[in-house]
């Protein structure tokens, strides 16, 4: 058997995303990277080892931000405001990574909501006294957190027994991130997700028994045209079983090299079959009072947004307006829209926003036809 060398603690460190919900959050990374990374329609970890953060390095950095935040808040208690220009004045006390730690001391107290995200993957892998320890000591240090939040797999979180997942409530955490993605079997086998429908309805139940506040991430498009149907009406029924606080909605976009482009037997859906799929979810979507939202950058519709059930019909209005307008408005609204131009249906009624985006159709040859292999081709130059 190997001796297992000590990690050295190579300072403050954060991982490379978090949801969009948490951009105003300060990131903790309690591990690094991602323990499953098979996901054949996930490039962020690719190639990154996982490994676990030893829990002294952990507590040294939520205590190097303390310093900083302690700071801060003294020289507000003194002046009782801070200008911009003597935060800048305050950053020329610290060089290199204590500078980088300062600002984000700074854009996390600036940004007011007193939110953390723990990091990367699946915070929830770690043992749970550990995690414990670490949100007992966050809450020690900054008493006035309003909320601790990770990304967990299922697949892990059924591993947790109720009660270690009490007292990591109890200490703390409150809601919880979860990758559904879909609640297709056949889905969620063939992008390699590591986990079952029922894992995912066992683990959601668990963590909301828990009382710890759970979001599920969806993916719209991940089961391609062949499994579009059946992904949408089996992840409504996941969803079901399980009454999320939130829902989440995030279209499948895929950059280059991707194992499941390389699958030639996926067929990507279109962005006109993506929010026929969309609406049929929502539509099947019963008995619950879910929140949905719809904030990621890449979905095509985000005024796709309420809580169930009252808001069903105004969400389902959203999707039957773009898919009741005639093909041409479509193509626009997509154009528009995947190009930053606009950000909801009602950009469309801009003579500005519209005649702008029709003479870039006219100058690239944009039509109904090739609108989405043109919009794939541009973003992936872009990525
Ligand atoms: S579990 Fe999440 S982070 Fe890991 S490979 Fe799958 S999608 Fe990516």
């Amino acid at each position: 058997m190997g001796i297992k060398q000590k990690q050295v603690y190579r300072g403050f460190e954060q991982g490379p995303i978090r949801p969009p919900s948490e951009a105003n959050s300060l990131l903790i990374r309690v591990t690094r990277n991602c323990p499953w990374n098979r996901c054949t329609f996930c490039s962020v970890y690719k190639r990154q080892k996982f490994s676990l953060r030893p829990v002294e390095h952990v507590i040294a950095d939520i205590d190097a931000i303390h310093q900083v935040v302690a700071l801060i808040l003294q020289e507000l208690q003194e002046s009782g405001r801070l200008t911009a220009e003597r935060v800048n004045q305050l950053a020329e006390q610290f060089t290199g990574e204590a500078q980088g730690i300062y600002f984000t001391a700074v854009n996390w107290l600036v940004r007011g909501e007193g939110s953390v995200f723990l990091q990367d993957a699946n915070s929830l892998i770690i043992k749970p006294h550990d995690l414990i320890a670490i949100l007992d000591h966050l809450k020690d240090r900054f008493p006035w957190i309003t909320r601790i939040t990770s990304y967990a797999r299922s697949h892990t979180i059924d591993r947790i027994t109720d009660d270690e997942l009490q007292q990591v409530a109890a200490s703390g955490l409150t809601r919880i991130h979860i990758g559904m993605e879909t609640g297709s079997d056949t889905v969620l086998a063939q992008v390699d997700k590591g986990v079952t429908k029922a894992q995912h309805i066992s683990a959601g139940r668990k963590v909301k028994q828990a009382g710890i506040e759970l979001s599920e991430y969806v993916m719209p498009g991940l089961g391609g045209v062949d499994l579009s149907q059946q992904h949408a009406l089996e992840t409504a029924d996941a969803l079901n079983q399980i009454d999320a606080d939130f829902v989440r909605l995030r279209t499948l976009t895929m950059p280059p090299g991707m194992e499941l482009y390389k699958e030639d037997l996926f067929k990507k859906c279109t962005d006109l079959q993506v929010a026929r799929e969309i609406r049929t979810m929502v539509d099947a979507l019963d008995g619950i009072s879910s929140t949905l939202k719809s904030d990621h950058f890449n979905n095509l519709l985000q005024d796709v947004e309420g809580t169930l059930p009252d808001d069903k019909t105004s969400m389902l209005a959203v999707l039957d307006e773009f898919l009741e307008l005639p093909p041409q408005q479509q193509t626009l609204y997509q154009v528009g829209r995947r190009m930053g131009y606009f950000q909801s249906l009602d950009d469309l009624q801009s003579p500005v926003q519209r005649d702008h985006v029709e003479s870039i159709c006219q100058r690239l040859g944009i039509t109904g036809e090739n609108a989405d292999r043109i919009i794939e081709e541009r973003v992936r130059q872009s990525l």
